[in-house]
Protein backbone atom coordinates (compact mmCIF):
# COMPACT_ATOMS: atom_id res chain seq x y z
CA UNK A 1 0.00 0.00 0.00
CA UNK A 2 2.94 2.64 0.97
CA UNK A 3 4.53 1.53 -2.41
CA UNK A 4 7.79 -0.45 -1.27
CA UNK A 5 9.00 -3.20 -2.93
CA UNK A 6 10.05 -6.50 -1.40
CA UNK A 7 12.59 -9.25 -2.22
CA UNK A 8 9.83 -11.89 -2.79
CA UNK A 9 11.86 -15.19 -0.59
CA UNK A 10 8.95 -17.95 -1.68
CA UNK A 11 8.43 -17.23 -5.36
CA UNK A 12 4.53 -16.96 -4.36
CA UNK A 13 3.95 -20.04 -2.93
CA UNK A 14 6.26 -22.07 -4.58
CA UNK A 15 5.35 -21.32 -8.02
CA UNK A 16 6.46 -18.12 -9.75
CA UNK A 17 9.96 -19.68 -10.70
CA UNK A 18 10.58 -17.17 -13.35
CA UNK A 19 9.86 -14.38 -11.13
CA UNK A 20 6.91 -12.02 -11.62
CA UNK A 21 5.62 -10.42 -15.07
CA UNK A 22 7.74 -12.64 -17.31
CA UNK A 23 7.39 -11.26 -21.12
CA UNK A 24 7.57 -14.80 -22.64
CA UNK A 25 4.77 -16.19 -20.94
CA UNK A 26 2.42 -12.74 -21.00
CA UNK A 27 3.40 -12.50 -24.85
CA UNK A 28 2.36 -16.57 -25.24
CA UNK A 29 -0.77 -16.23 -23.07
CA UNK A 30 -1.88 -13.24 -25.01
CA UNK A 31 -1.32 -15.11 -28.08
CA UNK A 32 -3.70 -17.42 -26.72
CA UNK A 33 -6.63 -15.30 -25.95
CA UNK A 34 -6.87 -14.22 -28.88
CA UNK A 35 -7.49 -17.58 -30.45
CA UNK A 36 -9.17 -19.56 -27.66
CA UNK A 37 -9.66 -19.26 -23.86
CA UNK A 38 -11.87 -22.17 -22.98
CA UNK A 39 -13.56 -25.14 -24.36
CA UNK A 40 -14.70 -28.63 -22.38
CA UNK A 41 -12.18 -31.37 -22.25
CA UNK A 42 -15.01 -34.08 -22.66
CA UNK A 43 -14.62 -35.37 -25.54
CA UNK A 44 -12.85 -32.40 -27.10
CA UNK A 45 -9.00 -31.71 -27.27
CA UNK A 46 -6.81 -28.73 -28.16
CA UNK A 47 -3.32 -28.09 -29.21
CA UNK A 48 -2.08 -26.95 -25.80
CA UNK A 49 -3.19 -29.61 -23.81
CA UNK A 50 -1.94 -32.09 -26.33
CA UNK A 51 1.15 -30.25 -26.45
CA UNK A 52 2.13 -29.45 -22.65
CA UNK A 53 0.66 -33.14 -22.59
CA UNK A 54 3.65 -34.63 -24.30
CA UNK A 55 6.22 -32.52 -22.97
CA UNK A 56 5.20 -33.38 -19.20
CA UNK A 57 5.35 -37.20 -21.02
CA UNK A 58 8.71 -36.51 -22.14
CA UNK A 59 10.66 -35.42 -19.17
CA UNK A 60 9.84 -37.37 -16.97
CA UNK A 61 10.38 -41.21 -16.47
CA UNK A 62 9.31 -43.32 -19.25
CA UNK A 63 7.01 -45.46 -18.22
CA UNK A 64 4.70 -41.87 -17.57
CA UNK A 65 2.70 -42.09 -21.03
CA UNK A 66 -0.74 -40.65 -19.42
CA UNK A 67 -1.68 -37.47 -18.28
CA UNK A 68 -4.86 -36.11 -16.35
CA UNK A 69 -4.79 -32.33 -15.84
CA UNK A 70 -6.70 -31.06 -13.55
CA UNK A 71 -7.39 -27.47 -11.68
CA UNK A 72 -4.88 -27.38 -8.37
CA UNK A 73 -2.28 -29.66 -6.35
CA UNK A 74 -4.85 -30.76 -4.12
CA UNK A 75 -7.44 -32.15 -6.83
CA UNK A 76 -4.02 -33.64 -8.91
CA UNK A 77 -3.48 -35.62 -5.32
CA UNK A 78 -7.37 -36.25 -5.66
CA UNK A 79 -7.36 -37.53 -8.80
CA UNK A 80 -4.05 -39.72 -8.67
CA UNK A 81 -5.81 -41.13 -5.07
CA UNK A 82 -9.28 -41.91 -7.30
CA UNK A 83 -6.89 -43.61 -10.04
CA UNK A 84 -5.44 -46.11 -7.50
CA UNK A 85 -8.90 -46.97 -5.90
CA UNK A 86 -9.88 -47.58 -9.70
CA UNK A 87 -7.07 -49.46 -10.83
CA UNK A 88 -8.01 -51.82 -7.70
CA UNK A 89 -11.68 -52.03 -8.56
CA UNK A 90 -11.28 -52.84 -12.11
CA UNK A 91 -9.36 -55.86 -10.94
CA UNK A 92 -12.08 -57.22 -8.99
CA UNK A 93 -10.36 -56.16 -5.55
CA UNK A 94 -13.07 -52.83 -4.50
CA UNK A 95 -11.72 -53.48 -0.86
CA UNK A 96 -8.14 -52.07 -1.49
CA UNK A 97 -9.63 -47.83 -1.23
CA UNK A 98 -7.84 -47.08 1.38
CA UNK A 99 -3.97 -45.01 1.24
CA UNK A 100 -0.75 -45.41 3.13
CA UNK A 101 1.63 -42.26 3.81
CA UNK A 102 4.40 -41.31 6.24
CA UNK A 103 3.53 -38.46 9.16
CA UNK A 104 4.55 -34.92 8.43
CA UNK A 105 3.22 -35.15 4.75
CA UNK A 106 1.42 -32.44 2.95
CA UNK A 107 -0.50 -32.59 -0.21
CA UNK A 108 -3.31 -30.31 0.39
CA UNK A 109 -6.73 -28.82 1.26
CA UNK A 110 -9.75 -30.93 0.09
CA UNK A 111 -10.51 -33.51 2.27
CA UNK A 112 -9.36 -36.80 0.23
CA UNK A 113 -5.47 -34.79 0.40
CA UNK A 114 -6.08 -33.49 4.20
CA UNK A 115 -6.79 -37.54 5.04
CA UNK A 116 -2.99 -38.43 3.78
CA UNK A 117 -1.31 -34.91 5.22
CA UNK A 118 0.08 -34.96 8.46
CA UNK A 119 -2.68 -35.10 11.43
CA UNK A 120 -0.53 -33.03 13.51
CA UNK A 121 1.83 -30.90 11.44
CA UNK A 122 -0.53 -31.01 8.10
CA UNK A 123 -2.79 -27.58 9.06
CA UNK A 124 -6.03 -29.78 9.22
CA UNK A 125 -6.63 -30.50 13.06
CA UNK A 126 -10.09 -29.47 12.93
CA UNK A 127 -11.10 -31.64 10.07
CA UNK A 128 -10.58 -34.75 11.44
CA UNK A 129 -13.32 -36.34 12.81
CA UNK A 130 -14.76 -35.62 9.18
CA UNK A 131 -12.07 -37.43 7.20
CA UNK A 132 -11.73 -41.13 5.99
CA UNK A 133 -8.87 -42.52 7.96
CA UNK A 134 -5.80 -43.55 6.16
CA UNK A 135 -2.59 -45.58 7.62
CA UNK A 136 -0.23 -43.77 8.67
CA UNK A 137 3.88 -44.90 9.14
CA UNK A 138 6.32 -42.92 10.52
CA UNK A 139 8.57 -40.81 8.50
CA UNK A 140 12.18 -41.54 7.62
CA UNK A 141 14.58 -40.13 9.85
CA UNK A 142 17.71 -40.95 7.15
CA UNK A 143 19.03 -37.48 5.99
CA UNK A 144 19.53 -36.34 2.08
CA UNK A 145 22.89 -37.67 1.88
CA UNK A 146 22.66 -40.88 4.57
CA UNK A 147 21.67 -44.44 3.15
CA UNK A 148 18.04 -45.63 5.25
CA UNK A 149 18.36 -48.04 7.79
CA UNK A 150 15.90 -51.01 8.17
CA UNK A 151 14.39 -48.88 10.87
CA UNK A 152 13.28 -46.37 8.44
CA UNK A 153 11.28 -48.92 7.05
CA UNK A 154 9.93 -50.94 9.67
CA UNK A 155 6.69 -49.38 10.32
CA UNK A 156 5.64 -49.16 6.76
CA UNK A 157 6.22 -52.63 6.48
CA UNK A 158 4.50 -53.68 9.21
CA UNK A 159 1.59 -51.56 8.31
CA UNK A 160 1.58 -53.32 4.85
CA UNK A 161 2.03 -56.62 5.91
CA UNK A 162 -1.61 -56.51 8.36
CA UNK A 163 -3.28 -54.13 5.96
CA UNK A 164 -2.22 -54.45 1.84
CA UNK A 165 -5.82 -55.96 1.58
CA UNK A 166 -7.22 -52.65 2.11
CA UNK A 167 -4.19 -50.23 0.29
CA UNK A 168 -4.79 -49.15 -2.85
CA UNK A 169 -1.52 -46.72 -2.80
CA UNK A 170 1.34 -45.71 -0.89
CA UNK A 171 1.68 -41.86 -1.42
CA UNK A 172 4.30 -39.38 -0.32
CA UNK A 173 6.39 -36.77 -1.48
CA UNK A 174 9.86 -37.90 -2.64
CA UNK A 175 13.05 -36.53 -1.07
CA UNK A 176 11.52 -33.56 0.46
CA UNK A 177 8.62 -32.63 3.13
CA UNK A 178 7.31 -29.66 2.43
CA UNK A 179 4.35 -27.80 3.90
CA UNK A 180 4.22 -30.91 6.53
CA UNK A 181 8.10 -29.77 7.69
CA UNK A 182 9.97 -29.03 5.18
CA UNK A 183 12.29 -32.35 5.69
CA UNK A 184 14.94 -33.69 3.59
CA UNK A 185 15.43 -37.71 3.26
CA UNK A 186 17.29 -40.04 1.69
CA UNK A 187 16.71 -41.31 -2.16
CA UNK A 188 17.37 -44.92 -0.97
CA UNK A 189 14.14 -44.71 1.24
CA UNK A 190 12.35 -44.61 -2.20
CA UNK A 191 13.93 -47.80 -3.28
CA UNK A 192 13.27 -49.36 -0.17
CA UNK A 193 9.34 -48.30 -0.06
CA UNK A 194 9.15 -49.26 -4.06
CA UNK A 195 10.19 -52.78 -3.29
CA UNK A 196 7.81 -52.81 -0.64
CA UNK A 197 4.96 -51.55 -2.73
CA UNK A 198 6.19 -54.23 -5.23
CA UNK A 199 6.00 -57.40 -2.65
CA UNK A 200 2.64 -55.72 -1.30
CA UNK A 201 0.78 -55.36 -4.46
CA UNK A 202 0.51 -51.87 -3.68
CA UNK A 203 0.57 -48.97 -6.24
CA UNK A 204 3.19 -45.75 -5.16
CA UNK A 205 1.67 -41.87 -5.42
CA UNK A 206 4.68 -39.53 -5.77
CA UNK A 207 3.52 -36.09 -4.80
CA UNK A 208 5.82 -33.61 -6.97
CA UNK A 209 3.76 -30.55 -6.63
CA UNK A 210 6.42 -28.75 -4.46
CA UNK A 211 9.72 -30.45 -5.58
CA UNK A 212 8.95 -30.48 -9.76
CA UNK A 213 10.15 -28.06 -12.20
CA UNK A 214 13.96 -27.99 -10.76
CA UNK A 215 13.44 -26.47 -6.87
CA UNK A 216 15.55 -29.43 -5.73
CA UNK A 217 18.14 -29.39 -8.13
CA UNK A 218 16.91 -32.15 -10.52
CA UNK A 219 13.82 -31.63 -12.53
CA UNK A 220 12.11 -33.76 -11.07
CA UNK A 221 12.96 -35.02 -7.23
CA UNK A 222 12.74 -38.65 -7.93
CA UNK A 223 16.06 -37.85 -10.03
CA UNK A 224 17.57 -37.85 -6.98
CA UNK A 225 17.08 -41.93 -6.86
CA UNK A 226 15.97 -44.37 -9.06
CA UNK A 227 12.60 -45.48 -8.91
CA UNK A 228 9.69 -44.87 -10.87
CA UNK A 229 6.36 -44.20 -9.41
CA UNK A 230 3.12 -45.80 -10.97
CA UNK A 231 1.14 -42.04 -10.36
CA UNK A 232 3.31 -38.79 -10.22
CA UNK A 233 1.21 -35.19 -9.36
CA UNK A 234 2.82 -32.15 -10.15
CA UNK A 235 1.54 -28.30 -9.51
CA UNK A 236 2.31 -25.25 -8.23
CA UNK A 237 5.61 -23.69 -10.58
CA UNK A 238 3.68 -25.83 -13.65
CA UNK A 239 2.67 -22.79 -15.39
CA UNK A 240 5.57 -19.91 -13.43
CA UNK A 241 2.93 -18.87 -11.05
CA UNK A 242 0.39 -17.37 -13.90
CA UNK A 243 -2.61 -20.04 -13.55
CA UNK A 244 -4.11 -22.63 -11.60
CA UNK A 245 -3.16 -25.97 -13.21
CA UNK A 246 -1.79 -29.06 -11.87
CA UNK A 247 -1.19 -32.69 -13.48
CA UNK A 248 -1.21 -36.20 -12.58
CA UNK A 249 0.36 -38.52 -14.71
CA UNK A 250 0.29 -42.60 -14.99
CA UNK A 251 2.10 -45.12 -15.43
CA UNK A 252 0.92 -47.14 -19.12
CA UNK A 253 -0.24 -49.96 -17.18
CA UNK A 254 -2.68 -47.94 -15.21
CA UNK A 255 -4.04 -46.22 -17.77
CA UNK A 256 -4.96 -49.50 -19.38
CA UNK A 257 -6.45 -51.43 -16.51
CA UNK A 258 -8.52 -48.30 -15.81
CA UNK A 259 -9.70 -47.59 -19.46
CA UNK A 260 -10.19 -51.72 -19.87
CA UNK A 261 -12.30 -52.21 -16.94
CA UNK A 262 -15.36 -51.22 -15.59
CA UNK A 263 -17.10 -47.98 -15.76
CA UNK A 264 -14.04 -47.79 -18.54
CA UNK A 265 -13.57 -44.18 -17.93
CA UNK A 266 -11.76 -42.11 -15.59
CA UNK A 267 -14.38 -41.11 -12.97
CA UNK A 268 -13.58 -37.55 -12.48
CA UNK A 269 -14.38 -34.70 -14.96
CA UNK A 270 -13.14 -30.91 -13.37
CA UNK A 271 -14.92 -28.47 -15.54
CA UNK A 272 -11.95 -26.17 -16.21
CA UNK A 273 -9.82 -29.76 -16.99
CA UNK A 274 -6.58 -28.52 -19.32
CA UNK A 275 -8.11 -24.88 -20.04
CA UNK A 276 -6.33 -23.91 -22.75
CA UNK A 277 -4.78 -20.33 -20.83
CA UNK A 278 -3.59 -22.52 -18.64
CA UNK A 279 -1.60 -25.24 -20.40
CA UNK A 280 -0.25 -22.25 -22.78
CA UNK A 281 1.01 -20.35 -19.54
CA UNK A 282 2.55 -24.19 -18.72
CA UNK A 283 4.31 -24.61 -21.95
CA UNK A 284 5.75 -21.10 -21.88
CA UNK A 285 7.07 -21.62 -18.52
CA UNK A 286 8.79 -24.97 -18.99
CA UNK A 287 10.28 -24.08 -22.34
CA UNK A 288 11.43 -21.01 -20.70
CA UNK A 289 12.67 -23.44 -18.37
CA UNK A 290 14.60 -25.82 -20.62
CA UNK A 291 16.27 -23.60 -22.42
CA UNK A 292 17.65 -21.63 -19.17
CA UNK A 293 20.82 -23.19 -17.84
CA UNK A 294 18.23 -23.95 -14.50
CA UNK A 295 20.84 -26.77 -12.92
CA UNK A 296 23.59 -23.58 -13.08
CA UNK A 297 21.09 -21.17 -11.38
CA UNK A 298 19.47 -23.90 -8.77
CA UNK A 299 23.43 -24.41 -8.01
CA UNK A 300 24.24 -20.74 -7.27
CA UNK A 301 20.97 -20.10 -5.30
CA UNK A 302 21.97 -23.12 -3.43
CA UNK A 303 25.48 -21.99 -2.90
CA UNK A 304 24.51 -18.66 -1.62
CA UNK A 305 21.71 -19.67 0.84
CA UNK A 306 24.35 -22.13 2.28
CA UNK A 307 26.77 -18.94 3.07
CA UNK A 308 23.66 -16.40 4.12
CA UNK A 309 22.52 -18.58 6.58
CA UNK A 310 25.19 -20.07 7.85
CA UNK A 311 25.38 -17.44 10.54
CA UNK A 312 22.12 -18.60 11.62
CA UNK A 313 23.60 -22.01 12.96
CA UNK A 314 25.46 -20.15 15.93
CA UNK A 315 21.67 -18.92 17.43
CA UNK A 316 20.65 -20.35 20.43
CA UNK A 317 17.18 -20.67 19.48
CA UNK A 318 18.10 -22.51 15.99
CA UNK A 319 18.42 -26.02 15.81
CA UNK A 320 19.03 -26.45 12.34
CA UNK A 321 19.82 -24.94 9.40
CA UNK A 322 19.92 -26.84 6.06
CA UNK A 323 19.67 -26.44 2.69
CA UNK A 324 19.07 -28.55 -0.72
CA UNK A 325 19.10 -27.05 -4.46
CA UNK A 326 16.92 -23.76 -4.06
CA UNK A 327 15.70 -24.42 -0.83
CA UNK A 328 16.85 -22.95 2.76
CA UNK A 329 15.43 -23.97 5.91
CA UNK A 330 16.01 -22.83 9.16
CA UNK A 331 14.63 -24.86 11.99
CA UNK A 332 14.21 -23.31 15.44
CA UNK A 333 13.99 -25.02 18.59
CA UNK A 334 10.53 -23.35 19.22
CA UNK A 335 7.41 -22.25 16.96
CA UNK A 336 7.31 -18.75 15.76
CA UNK A 337 5.14 -16.59 15.92
CA UNK A 338 3.86 -15.60 12.40
CA UNK A 339 2.35 -12.36 13.51
CA UNK A 340 5.46 -10.60 15.10
CA UNK A 341 7.80 -12.18 12.82
CA UNK A 342 6.68 -11.73 9.43
CA UNK A 343 6.67 -7.32 9.98
CA UNK A 344 10.03 -7.48 10.66
CA UNK A 345 10.73 -9.13 7.50
CA UNK A 346 9.04 -6.67 5.48
CA UNK A 347 10.92 -3.90 7.37
CA UNK A 348 14.35 -5.63 6.31
CA UNK A 349 12.89 -5.57 2.78
CA UNK A 350 11.62 -9.10 2.51
CA UNK A 351 8.55 -11.16 1.87
CA UNK A 352 9.01 -14.45 3.59
CA UNK A 353 5.77 -16.58 5.48
CA UNK A 354 7.37 -18.91 8.28
CA UNK A 355 5.48 -21.13 9.91
CA UNK A 356 5.75 -23.38 13.00
CA UNK A 357 9.40 -24.26 13.73
CA UNK A 358 10.57 -22.97 10.34
CA UNK A 359 11.80 -19.83 8.39
CA UNK A 360 12.28 -21.30 4.69
CA UNK A 361 13.47 -19.90 1.40
CA UNK A 362 12.40 -20.55 -1.86
CA UNK A 363 14.20 -17.69 -4.07
CA UNK A 364 12.40 -18.03 -7.94
CA UNK A 365 15.39 -19.26 -10.22
CA UNK A 366 16.23 -15.90 -11.73
CA UNK A 367 16.87 -14.13 -8.73
CA UNK A 368 20.21 -11.98 -8.35
CA UNK A 369 23.36 -12.50 -6.19
CA UNK A 370 22.62 -8.75 -4.51
CA UNK A 371 18.49 -9.86 -3.56
CA UNK A 372 19.61 -13.25 -2.66
CA UNK A 373 21.72 -11.44 0.37
CA UNK A 374 19.32 -9.18 1.02
CA UNK A 375 16.73 -12.67 1.76
CA UNK A 376 19.39 -14.39 3.98
CA UNK A 377 20.31 -11.15 5.88
CA UNK A 378 17.02 -10.50 6.66
CA UNK A 379 17.00 -13.92 7.79
CA UNK A 380 20.01 -13.81 9.74
CA UNK A 381 19.14 -10.15 10.79
CA UNK A 382 15.38 -11.28 12.14
CA UNK A 383 16.30 -14.38 14.29
CA UNK A 384 19.52 -12.65 16.02
CA UNK A 385 17.01 -10.09 17.02
C1 LIG B 1 0.97 -27.11 -2.39
C2 LIG B 1 0.96 -28.59 -2.36
C3 LIG B 1 -0.21 -29.32 -2.64
C4 LIG B 1 -1.55 -28.64 -2.88
O1 LIG B 1 -1.55 -27.86 -4.03
P1 LIG B 1 -2.64 -26.66 -4.19
O2 LIG B 1 -2.38 -26.13 -5.55
O3 LIG B 1 -2.37 -25.70 -3.09
O4 LIG B 1 -3.99 -27.31 -4.07
C5 LIG B 1 -0.13 -30.70 -2.65
N1 LIG B 1 1.03 -31.34 -2.40
C6 LIG B 1 2.17 -30.67 -2.15
C7 LIG B 1 3.43 -31.45 -1.92
C8 LIG B 1 2.17 -29.28 -2.10
O5 LIG B 1 3.31 -28.62 -1.81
Amino acid sequence: MDGSELIDGMSSWWSAIHGYNHPVINAALTQQIQTMSHVMFGGLTHQPAVDLAMQLVAITPAPLTTVFFSDSGSVAVEVAMKMAIQYWYAQGQPSKSKMLTIRHGYHGDTFGAMSVSDPVNGMHGLFTHGLVSQFFADAPQCGFDETCSEQDTESVEALLKRHHLQIAAFILEPIVQGAGGMRFYSPSYLSAVRALCDRYDVLLIFDEIATGFGRTGKLFALEHGTVTPDILCLGKALTGGYLTLAATLVHQKVATIISEGDPGVFMHGPTFMANPLACCAGLASLQLLLDSPWQQRIKRIAAGLAVGLAPCRKLPQVKDVRVLGAIGVVEMHEPITMTTLQPLFVENGVWLRPFNRLVYLMPPYIISEADLETLTDAVVTVLSA
